[in-house]
């Protein structure tokens, strides 16, 4: 038996003959920048993610780096979130100009402990960026408080988590601004790049839609230097088809973990959802001592399988500048040495998890 990591073709099968029918329409009206799916899917995604406005932006990076130019983060800006995340998320703070402060996680969610962000707080701190990472809320009542306290803004990283509530709150909603990814792989994937960002600030979102166009109001006026962040049309009429499918999935992924934890608890480390989370799980993300020997069992039996991630980002060469060495952020450190995600997609069968289940079994066991 052979498990993929992901299976697009499993997702894309039934809904074949009106995504390509939604890009055909593209094509017949030339609209390929700013047509009015773009629109359409800002308005229904916003009321998905319980927020007045969204954006669409050319991709999830994208969205954190316009959330940042929004809030005039740069230069002497000092800016926290987590090492353990996906590049982009201290890669924007940096090409903004501002230092990335890393901030310990909390080992059972993977999420940034909002316990140790204060320590890290000084006069030159200007934003948080909590991580909702594998599609887990962070504990947003704690970063709020302390974003309150020493007057900070809330960027969420929210690329791994549309959909996914916070005591009954939606990721996006939860912070000043929320940035989401369609990379592919995300639930909500397009055909390439794209992203969303959130917000129910009214001049916060005027200020992203004019930075999204190089800045410019009116057209060929500028007041303020943005890029070229937009959607593309084609992406946004391929996310309208699929974007009823979602709570679906969500809940196809969800039933899956409940199996998976069913039988693996005993074995490894699952998921740990707070009580009052609804986690969508982008990754399912198991934890053993063992995760070398694990993973070449799980690539010999040609089950997919992949580490989120391996080098936490405090000890990446490129930040080696900010002076930070092995050690400094232990919760961290080990989370990249014994963590691997499995298939968790929809549609796997189960056949295939029992499968996945027996291989982690056996060898652990
Ligand atoms: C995917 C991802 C991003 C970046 O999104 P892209 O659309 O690939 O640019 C940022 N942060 C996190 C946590 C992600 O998982």
């Amino acid at each position: 038996m052979k498990v993929p990591m992901l299976d697009l073709n499993a997702q894309y099968e039934p809904m074949k003959d009106k995504v390509l029918q939604a890009m055909t329409e593209v094509f017949d009206s030339k609209r390929f920048v700013n047509g009015p799916q773009v629109k359409e899917l800002e308005e229904k995604l916003a009321e998905y993610c319980h927020c007045k406005h969204a954006i669409g932006v050319a991709s999830g990076t994208d969205a954190l780096l316009i959330s940042l130019m929004a809030f005039g983060i740069g230069e002497g800006d000092e800016v926290i979130t987590t090492p353990f995340t996906f590049f982009a998320t201290a890669g924007s703070i940096f090409r903004v100009g501002a230092k990335p402060v890393f901030v310990d996680i909390d080992l059972k969610t993977y999420n940034i402990d909002p316990e140790r962000i204060e320590e890290k707080i000084t006069d030159r701190t200007r934003a948080i960026i909590p991580v909702h990472l594998f599609g887990q809320c962070v504990e947003m009542d704690k970063i709020n408080e302390i974003a309150q306290k020493y007057n900070l803004y809330v960027i969420e990283d929210a690329a791994q988590a549309i959909g996914s509530e916070y005591k009954g709150r939606r990721a996006g909603s939860l912070g000043d601004v929320g940035c989401f990814s369609f990379f592919p792989s995300k639930n909500l994937g397009c055909c390439g790049d794209g992203g969303l960002v959130t917000t129910n600030n009214d001049e916060l979102a005027e200020k992203i839609k004019i930075l999204r166009q190089h800045g410019s109001k009116p057209k060929y006026y500028h007041k303020i230097i943005g890029g070229n962040f937009r959607l593309d049309t084609m992406q946004a009429a391929v996310l309208l088809q699929k974007f009823p499918y979602l709570e679906e999935w969500h809940k196809g992924r969800q039933k899956n973990a409940e199996y998976y934890n069913e039988h693996l608890k005993d074995v490894v480390v699952t998921p740990f959802v707070e009580s009052y989370n609804i986690m969508i799980y982008n990754q399912y993300t198991i934890r053993t001592p063992m995760r070398d020997e694990l993973q070449n069992k799980l690539n010999d039996a040609n089950i997919g399988n992949a580490i989120y991630y391996p080098v936490p980002l405090h000890l990446q060469e490129c930040f080696a500048y900010l002076g930070y060495k092995e050690g400094d952020l232990p919760e961290s450190e080990k989370a990249a040495q014994e963590v691997v995600s499995i298939p968790i997609y929809p549609e796997l069968t189960d056949e295939q998890k029992d499968y996945v289940i027996q291989i982690i079994g056996d060898n652990l066991s």
